[in-house]
């Protein structure tokens, strides 16, 4: 994960690979608002965790709805009690984070269980829910006899919803509701309504033209599964039978997002080009959300798509994209993806139908232009559209690219890396990109990042190497964990691949000087690396051997073999293989002068020997391994001497390595010096 609040994109080339979507946000914050007011407890699979279900979970939570969850990771399930349409809670403070789809529906709902059974509720966001429009529905709300305050500016965020236990609402006429500015008005009453059903049936009708259908076909869908079978009218009206009570389905399945989705359709039409397709598990063709339906549009582009219940699979097709001419209405989250695969293409595009961008989690009609015209783009936008023009290779810049903590922004973006690509195919390298805050994708689909370079590929020129070489102890695997951790980038800790060698040769009886049958071992060598709450693990032929690679005796070892010219050979496409996208930090003795010669950041790491035998002794003894001060330092010495002298690469600087004395350094001041000489190579 990236520590710092930037991910750099290289210049990527292609995509294939299998991507399994996380939960739908809209299905996921649904079904737990309806399996919080159905009696009874319901078993939620694939539920999205993000921080918009958390917030609602937690609101939940407040409200006494018990939460369990069982088994791990993936395979999580959440077992919800629901409150069976009684207030177990009749005062709170809820903060709802930044989550349309947590706020709007938890309004209409407290707003009128409130008016009925007595409450106060507070409900409040971030800065940005609170320049979210959520006056439609208070408007919708008040005639009914609900009482809602605004607390800050009217018509926003923050409210305040409360009343008398024993009140009843005024429903024997329609609830009226506007349509045109977000559906999430009338999902809130579709949802929440059914709780004042009791004495006849609710008729909801809607004012002005509705946007976004398909997610008002997601709440009715979802409705039905928890036993409320809504009379549908058209787009206009709708009527909720006397006496509706939510029922536990006992279980649902939450599908995965389709709008995310959208960025590995893209991906697939824009760098799928080999033989294999990009594979999206998750959602397919009997998907019940509305933006599965940007299929469609990444067709008319050029996409080559297959599908089948659950999965699609994903082809370049016409090449360059074609560009598109479309009303957006349908697809407002997923169209933004449209508005990037539109610099692939060879004429202009132009999406319309998208004025409820600007009341997003921010006006991204605004942001999407901006950052387009950052890359080279020439896009023009309007108060409901926005115009795109192809951008040819040549002109691509790199930039630094904006996300307004908006999570869809960051996704969306992320296309841009793939630039080596563009349309004309005169390409040269591409240019890298930056994401400014990264983690804003945390609000629908955590490891976007990961998901996203396990299907990429780059040129490995391409892919920037930061190497720290070094004598023994002097700090170079702390110092190059924390800048690897720090950029989001993956870390080879070459001297791990001598000692297992060292390792594998014991566990075979191969003696140390049998230089052809180290090479064989070292050639096959079955290491796997990954992290714990401790730090960095290691398995060598599937066996746990993190704290035996790191003792003296393995270093004195991997020292031995590491001076023998056929070990060094055989181990060095393993290390070539660790430079992927987005990145490398490795360190070792040679990393700048023979594997990765074209790095472009090397640093010399040292310190006196004195210091370094210091260091090892407090390790040593902090373990509880008794050392003594004057040995640690003939040994360091004499395996430095081994180290410089020997006839294959020997330790020394790279001629263009930047040196580093830590001796009187905290880690952290090393790694500030680092990074501080990477971003000055750095185009941003
Ligand atoms: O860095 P570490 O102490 O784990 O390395 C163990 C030994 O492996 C070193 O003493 C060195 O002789 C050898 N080595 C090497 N080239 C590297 C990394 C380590 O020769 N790139």
């Amino acid at each position: 994960m990236y520590a710092l609040p930037f991910l750099d994109l290289p210049p990527l080339n292609g995509a294939s690979g299998t991507v399994r979507l996380p939960g739908s946000k809209s299905i996921s914050n649904r079904v737990l608002l309806l399996a919080g007011l159905a009696a009874g407890t319901t078993a939620v699979h694939d539920l999205l965790d993000s921080d918009d279900t958390q917030v609602m979970l937690q609101a939940l939570a407040t409200l006494g709805c018990a939460q369990r969850w069982e088994g791990t990771g993936r395979q999580r399930v959440l077992h919800l009690t629901g409150l069976g349409g009684q207030l177990a809670v009749h005062e709170a403070d809820l903060f709802l984070g930044n989550a349309g789809t947590a706020m709007r529906p938890l309004a209409a709902a407290l707003a009128v269980l409130a008016a009925t059974q007595g409450g106060n509720f507070m409900l409040h966001g971030v800065p940005r829910m609170h320049e979210r429009p959520i006056g439609d529905l208070v408007d919708a709300l008040r005639p009914l006899g609900c009482t809602v305050q605004d607390l800050g500016t009217p018509g926003y965020p923050p409210l305040r919803l409360h009343g008398q236990a024993g009140g009843t609402l005024a429903t024997e006429t329609p609830i009226r509701v506007r349509g045109d500015v977000s559906s999430q008005f009338l999902t809130a009453l579709l949802l929440a309504l059914p709780l004042v059903s009791a004495a006849r049936d609710i008729v909801i009708e809607v004012e002005g033209e509705l946007i976004s259908q398909p997610y008002i076909s997601i709440t009715l869908n979802l409705l039905a599964r928890f036993g409320i079978a809504v009379q549908q009218q058209g787009w206009q009206r709708f009527v909720i039978p006397q006496g509706s009570a939510y029922r536990t389905p006992g279980s649902v399945h939450v599908e995965g997002d389709a709008s995310s989705a959208s960025y590995f359709v893209a991906l697939g039409a824009i760098a799928a080009k080999g033989g294999a397709p990009l594979r999206i598990e998750g959602v397919g063709s009997d998907s019940i959300q509305g933006d599965i339906r940007f299929v469609d549009a990444a067709v008319a582009m050029g996409a080559q798509v297959k599908s089948g219940p659950g999965w699609l699979e994903v082809h370049r097709g016409r090449w360059p994209l074609a560009g598109l001419q479309l009303d957006c209405k349908h697809i407002p989250d997923a169209a933004m993806t449209l508005a990037v695969m539109a610099l692939y293409a060879d004429s202009p595009t132009h999406l319309s139908g998208i004025a409820s961008w600007r009341v997003k989690e921010t006006d991204r009609i605004a942001a999407m232009a901006t950052e387009l015209r950052k890359l080279g783009a020439e896009v023009v936008e309007g108060p409901d559209f926005i115009e795109v023009q192809p951008l040819p290779a040549a002109q691509w810049r790199p930039a630094a690219i904006h996300t307004y903590d908006d999570h869809r922004m960051a996704m969306c973006l992320s296309l841009a890396a793939l630039n080596p690509l563009a349309a004309d195919n005169t390409a040269g390298p591409g240019v890298p990109l930056r994401i400014l805050d990264p983690r804003c994708v945390g609000k629908t689909f955590p490891d976007y990042f990961e998901a996203f370079f396990h299907v990429t590929t780059a040129h490995p020129a391409q892919v920037p190497v930061i190497c720290i070489d070094g004598p023994t102890a002097s700090g170079k695997g702390t110092l190059a964990a924390a800048v690897a951790d720090a950029l989001g980038y993956h870390l080879l800790d070459s001297g791990a691949l001598y000692r297992a060698t060292g390792l594998a040769s014991q566990w075979d009886g191969v003696a140390p000087d049998d230089e052809a049958g180290l090479a064989r071992l070292a050639g096959l060598l079955d290491l796997r690396f990954g992290h714990g709450p401790e730090g960095s693990r290691a398995w060598l032929r599937g066996r746990e051997v993190s704290s035996e690679l790191r003792t003296e005796a393995a270093g004195l070892l991997a020292s031995r073999i590491s001076g023998l010219a056929g070990v060094r050979a055989a181990l060095q496409d393993l290390q070539l293989a660790f430079r992927r996208a987005p990145g490398l930090v490795a360190d070792g003795r040679d990393m700048g002068t023979v594997i990765f010669p074209t790095a472009p950041l090397k640093v010399y790491l040292t310190a006196s020997a004195a210091t370094r035998a210091e260091r090892r002794h407090k390790q040593l003894i902090s373990k509880g391994i008794p050392a003594s001060i004057v040995d640690l330092r003939a040994d360091l010495e004499a395996r430095d001497a081994r180290d410089q002298n020997r006839a294959v690469a020997p330790l020394k600087p790279a001629e263009d390595a930047y040196l580093l004395d830590n001796s009187n350094l905290s880690v952290d001041e090393s790694v500030q010096q680092v990074l501080s000489w990477w971003q000055a190579r750095r185009p941003f």
